[in-house]
């Protein structure tokens, strides 16, 4: 089945509100409505309302970069979905590699946020990605699945159609350094076989699996014109309306 690409900018902390709003209004004057691909924006909190206010009406879509897993209460210093929603978002980044390794976020925490996120009625992308040791070891698809495993604990076929994978080894995130198409496609095509073992064929048919990891305009031809590779989740390139609308055009 044809699954429609999803291009995904992640600033992390960067980017104030008047940094965001220059880039929100160059991209929707370059971004027409029919495109064939799906855009979205992750700006940090801040910077998300008006992101989002900008791009309201455009095909772009606005996400946060976090979340936690309760409605609200006492979580200093934490945002819900419902406050995502509120501020106009309608994805979010769930276990992105940073949170993993620098926060110290587990598997079960992963799990907890991504189970938010869709009661909470946003659109997860759920970050999986192993790190340099485990692809030298040949670890990597197993480290992969033990991530998936533990995120997608407890769920139905349903909910996994709801969700986005993004493949991001850690050792292409901010290096430099990339997957070549190939390995990539040999992991997206293993991570939708666990998919299909776990919830059938027809929703890992339908999940959109990115691959994310030094993606720029120049690489991301190579790696968009795969069928297995259903679209990019890029951090460093992304920082530039201009080079974040030259990847999502790159296959073309
Ligand atoms: C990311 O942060 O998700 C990422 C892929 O970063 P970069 O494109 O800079 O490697």
């Amino acid at each position: 089945m044809s699954r429609k690409k999803l291009i995904a900018a992640n600033w992390k902390m960067q980017k104030t509100i008047v940094g965001a709003k220059t880039f929100a209004e160059r991209l929707k004057t370059s971004v027409k409505k029919d495109e064939p691909y799906d855009m979205v924006v992750f700006p940090p909190f801040f910077a998300l309302p008006v992101t989002a206010e900008i791009l309201g009406g455009s095909p772009v879509a606005v996400g946060a970069q976090d979340l936690f897993w309760e409605n609200d209460g006492a979580y200093t210093g934490e945002v819900s979905a419902g406050m995502v929603i509120e501020a106009g978002g309608t994805y979010v980044i769930v276990g992105h590699s940073e949170r993993r390794h620098m926060i110290g976020e587990t598997n079960e925490v992963v799990g907890k946020k991504l189970r938010a996120a869709i009661g909470g009625g946003l659109t997860p992308v759920l970050c999986v990605g192993e790190k340099i040791a485990d692809r030298e070891a040949g670890r990597a698809e197993t480290f992969v699945e033990e991530q998936l495993e533990a995120a997608l604990a407890g769920f139905l076929g349903g909910d996994v159609e709801r969700i986005v994978v993004a493949y991001e080894p850690v050792w292409a995130i901010g290096t430099g350094r990339t997957a070549t198409p190939q390995d990539a496609v040999a992991m997206h095509r293993f991570i939708r076989g666990a998919i299909a073992n776990r919830f059938g064929v027809d929703a890992a048919d339908r999940l959109r699996v990115l691959y994310g990891g030094s993606v720029k305009p120049q690489n991301a031809g190579s790696l968009l014109r795969e069928t297995e590779i259903d679209g990019a989740l890029v951090g460093g390139a992304s920082l530039k309306a201009e080079e974040f609308a030259a990847i999502a055009t790159a296959r073309t």
